[in-house]
């Protein structure tokens, strides 16, 4: 109520042991959300975003300033790296990628404003291999969002007709991702080209509704499922990142009911997700971490019969 000195705010914070300066700094400045509000958020749901985001090739949205100035992407290191952030060799590129391993690391890439984590679909120690597949569905212009949610169902349909399971979660953005986890039996090209032939297979099909190129011109009324989220290198948000968006949005794992017109891409955000977390009777994704599924026809763990 009295308010702290001025003199003890600008030392900083520290969250999980990770020392944050300018802790006050606004991010978000129509929420008003801080630094500090930022660590604490993921400080609160760790448990949630850890598996998502630990041991895995980093790709890193940073907005030194905030998510209305300057953001860059970021994959190597910078001056005055923390050390709970390590450094990775990875095949396809000659510098070392970063990595983390816990909430203190989470929390360092808060500290050097981070906004948005986006991981490789594969681990650091199965670097070729993939761990996960995603199927991103980009909304065209005009686009209604029951045409997103019919993708992405469309997208598990084929999914589930091979054997597959599959999850979905909000981008915190215009579009929903269908996240396939994987045993990391299959290298890169071979994951590209079987996602290629879901997307190529739903445009043939219903070449009004969907497309699988990045020609923008002919997006427009369409949803492009965008299957260049798989490839040695690829990226796209981690579920439970934070986006440098408007309205701090959350890339959210949704349970498949839960699709419908209220939660949009960017429903989920910093200020309601706890509540959502706190409120729900199950993991949304329950089974993701134990699901073991391949691309091989022969699939020996998911199909042996014992
Ligand atoms: P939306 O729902 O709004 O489409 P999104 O996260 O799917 O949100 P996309 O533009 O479709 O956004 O991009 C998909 C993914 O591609 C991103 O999550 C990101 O990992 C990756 N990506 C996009 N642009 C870049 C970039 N300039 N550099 C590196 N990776 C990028
Ligand atoms: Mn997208
Ligand atoms: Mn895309």
């Amino acid at each position: 109520p009295s308010g702290r000195p001025a003199s003890i705010i600008s030392t900083g914070a520290t969250v999980a042991g990770v020392h944050l300066s300018h802790p006050e700094r606004v991010l978000w400045p129509e929420q008003g959300i801080t630094k500090q509000g930022l660590a604490e958020f993921y400080a609160e749901i760790a448990d949630w975003v850890l598996p998502h985001v630990v041991h895995r090739p980093l790709s890193l949205v940073r907005c030194p300033s905030g998510s209305e100035k300057t953001c860059f992407f970021q994959k190597h290191a910078w001056a005055g790296l923390s050390d709970t952030i390590r450094q990775i060799p990875v095949p396809g590129d000659d510098q070392p990628m970063l990595a983390i391993d816990d909430l203190a690391g989470l929390i360092a890439l808060v500290q050097a404003g981070v906004l948005e984590i986006h991981p490789w679909g594969a681990t650091e120690s199965v670097p070729d291999k993939a761990d996960r597949l995603i199927f991103d569905l980009d909304p065209g212009d005009e686009v209604e969002w029951s045409a997103v949610i019919h993708g992405a169902l469309e997208v598990r349909e084929r999914l589930t007709a091979m054997k597959l399971e599959s999850f979905v979660k909000t981008t915190g953005g215009k579009g929903l991702h269908v996240v396939v986890p994987l045993v990391a039996d299959t290298g890169w090209d071979d994951v590209k080209a079987f996602t290629k032939t879901i997307a190529e297979s739903m445009a043939a099909d219903s070449p009004d509704r969907y497309v699988s190129t990045m020609a923008k011109k002919i997006r427009t009324g369409r949803v492009f499922v965008d299957y260049l989220r798989n490839g040695q290198g690829a990226t796209a948000v981690a579920a439970y990142s934070t986006r440098s968006r408007p309205g701090a949005p959350v890339a959210t794992p949704l349970s498949w009911d839960e699709l419908g017109p209220e939660v949009r891409g960017n429903h989920f955000n910093v200020e309601n997700l706890d509540r959502r977390l706190q409120n729900l009777s199950g993991d949304p994704w329950a089974g993701f971490f134990e699901v073991r599924q391949s691309l091989r026809s022969e699939k020996p763990e998911k199909t042996r019969k014992r």
